[in-house]
């Protein structure tokens, strides 16, 4: 579902892995982000692994021309609420293995009940909590003087961004559908098998199998 124009910037609430040289990167594909404003690329390759919601049936897709797309799960990520919970607490992992923090998002935008994809977005503020251990304190610091944002405490986090911006309000979420029924499941399996055994037949003749050879020495 894509929301309407809001007229402040929408706030959201992620995480990063930080790399060595102090920069936060997207957790699943990697990708470095800048200050200031970053906008969403669509990444679709010929894995398929960007297209779940036609994977099987057409695997390959190219990207979107504008991210992020209904079609695709192209875009930036955000929650709409920090996931705090979701966060591996610090002090099990040395120094500082995940950053979380708060966003500003703007631009085309596809809401869904616990986070939206967004166009663009920009760093607000990074979270820190009191018990961690001074080291990984200090790197976050490190991190936010690097982005130009305020480091504050994981609490919080969503007053600072409300000065920023508003959350997209619940009414906007868009509706969940119901689960898909035994049959609905048991269906999709037979469609995904049936496709998966047509593309391993397509390479079967290649194969160099024992047993292929065998047979065809048989058959001469
Ligand atoms: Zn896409």
């Amino acid at each position: 579902m894509s929301a309407p124009d809001l007229t402040r910037k929408v706030i959201g609430f992620r995480s990063w892995s930080p790399t060595d040289a102090d920069e936060l990167t997207a957790l699943a594909k990697g990708t470095v982000w800048g200050r200031g404003t970053n906008t969403a690329r669509c990444v679709s390759d010929a894995t398929g692994y960007f297209a779940p919601p036609t994977y099987p049936y057409s695997p390959r897709r190219e990207p979107c021309k504008h991210a992020p797309s209904p079609q695709c799960t192209c875009g930036i990520y955000a929650y709409h609420a920090p996931h705090l919970k979701q966060t591996p607490p610090p002090w099990s992992q040395a120094p500082l293995a995940q950053v979380h923090g708060a966003v500003a998002a703007w631009g085309r935008m596809e809401v869904h009940k616990n986070g939206f994809r967004t166009e663009h977005a920009e760093i607000i503020a990074l979270g820190f909590h009191p018990d961690w251990p001074l080291r990984a304190t200090q790197r976050l610091g490190v991190i936010a003087d690097n982005y130009c944002v305020p480091a504050v405490a994981l609490d919080a986090l969503a007053e600072v961004a409300a000065e920023v911006g508003e959350a997209i309000p619940e009414s906007l979420y868009p509706e969940i559908p119901p689960p898909p029924t035994r049959e609905e499941i048991e269906a999709y399996n037979e469609a995904a098998k049936k496709h998966m055994a047509a593309y391993y037949d397509s390479f079967a003749p290649q194969l160099p199998s024992p047993k292929r050879r065998w047979w065809q020495r048989t058959a001469l």
